[in-house]
């Protein structure tokens, strides 16, 4: 399925918009809900750098993407800055024609550096992970006693360089559930927009239960409760989150209902792993090698056939299915932080 502008679409007539490109499976962090140290520890074996996708072949990948349709980019990981010259590959995806919007998630945790240099590549915007305002709660939440100061550090110094940041935080109850207020309270009036994030079942080692789910509808009653809030209309078709902002105000929050309400049906991305392989959904058990053919020889022709052929067969609806079955699905999933979520 194509239509006259080259724009391909899946079972569900769902064209392909994003992608998702992880930089690394690499991560200075070790976050509970993504990667426990007791999986991850020093004897961990992560991707030699030969297996990584080069810059040159990331951006001949996301040229192609883009003649299907492609128009926003999301760069991630592991914790992208951890790839070394990261603002090249910025700059070299910002020539490519038909890109409308490049913006990378990070841990913050090394934006201090590279905020300006960043900006100054082309990357529009910016989403920083964090979790609690609570050093204790957040060393622990990270795994490695990473301390808020360092983030937030990052944010300003992104701020500063002239990026909108909003700022992702996964909500687990008993966790961090206590940190919803103060999060949303201490973003407020800063012009960062807090995205609240129901905490997901993805991949295999993070023993996702639901009634460690804190619903939004839950996390928008505790904030109304304290700071009355009104909904916000969609920016656009298959907007993620949906948004509210403070009454009287154009001071937002964001809501990530990935649990409990599914957002398959406009589901518009593709994700890119570190070492090439396309992934038709954060919960896919299959994974598309594209850096074989790419390597190979394969010509543009070949590869935007490739392509074409593993978009037009998707039928993933994963979230929308769980819903169904509250209790998790039992399949082996493919790891967040090899494909950046
Ligand atoms: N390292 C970067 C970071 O943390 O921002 C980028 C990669 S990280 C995998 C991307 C996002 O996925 C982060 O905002 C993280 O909080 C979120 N994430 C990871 N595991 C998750 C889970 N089990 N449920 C919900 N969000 C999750
Ligand atoms: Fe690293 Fe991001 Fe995963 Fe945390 S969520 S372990 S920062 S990749
Ligand atoms: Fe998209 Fe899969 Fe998430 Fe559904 S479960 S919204 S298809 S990534």
């Amino acid at each position: 399925m194509k239509d006259e502008q080259g724009k391909i679409f899946d079972q569900s007539n769902r064209p392909l918009r994003d992608l998702r490109i992880s930089v690394t499976d690499r991560c200075n962090f070790r976050c509970r809900y993504c990667m426990p140290e007791e999986v991850f520890g020093p004897d961990y074996r992560f991707l030699p750098h030969t297996q990584l996708l080069s810059f040159e072949e990331i951006e001949r990948l996301t040229r192609l993407f883009v003649e299907l349709g492609v128009r926003k980019i999301r760069i991630t990981g592991g914790e992208p800055l951890l790839r070394r010259d990261l603002p090249v590959l910025i700059r070299m995806l910002r020539s490519i024609e038909g890109v409308e919007d490049i913006a990378m998630t990070t841990n913050g945790s090394l934006l201090d550096k590279h905020a300006e240099s960043l900006k100054e590549a082309g990357l529009d915007r910016l989403t920083v992970s964090l979790d609690s305002l609570d050093d204790e709660r957040f060393g622990r939440m990270n795994g490695r006693g990473i301390k808020v100061a360092t983030v937030l550090k990052g944010i300003e110094a992104a701020a500063k360089a002239g990026f909108s940041v909003k700022i992702n935080m996964v909500v687990q109850k008993g966790v961090n559930d206590q940190d919803i207020l103060p999060m949303a309270s201490h973003f407020r009036g800063t012009g960062h927009i807090v995205r609240f994030i129901e905490f997901m079942d993805v991949g295999n080692s993070n023993g996702w239960k639901l009634e460690q789910v804190v619903p939004s509808k839950e996390v928008v009653r505790m904030i109304n409760e304290e700071m009355p809030l009104e909904p916000v209309d969609p920016n656009y078709y298959g907007e993620v989150a949906s948004r509210y902002r403070y009454q009287g105000t154009d001071e937002e929050i964001g809501l990530i209902s990935s649990v409990t309400q599914a957002f398959c049906s406009t589901c518009t991305r593709a994700r890119l792993s570190a070492e090439g392989e396309l992934y038709t959904c954060l919960f896919a058990s299959q994974a598309y090698d594209l850096r074989k053919p790419l390597r190979g020889g394969a010509s543009d022709e070949e590869m935007l056939e490739i392509i074409q052929s593993i978009w037009n067969k998707r039928n993933d609806r994963y979230s929308e299915i769980r819903l169904q079955n509250t209790t998790g699905l039992k399949r082996n999933k493919v790891e967040m932080y090899h494909i950046g979520g």
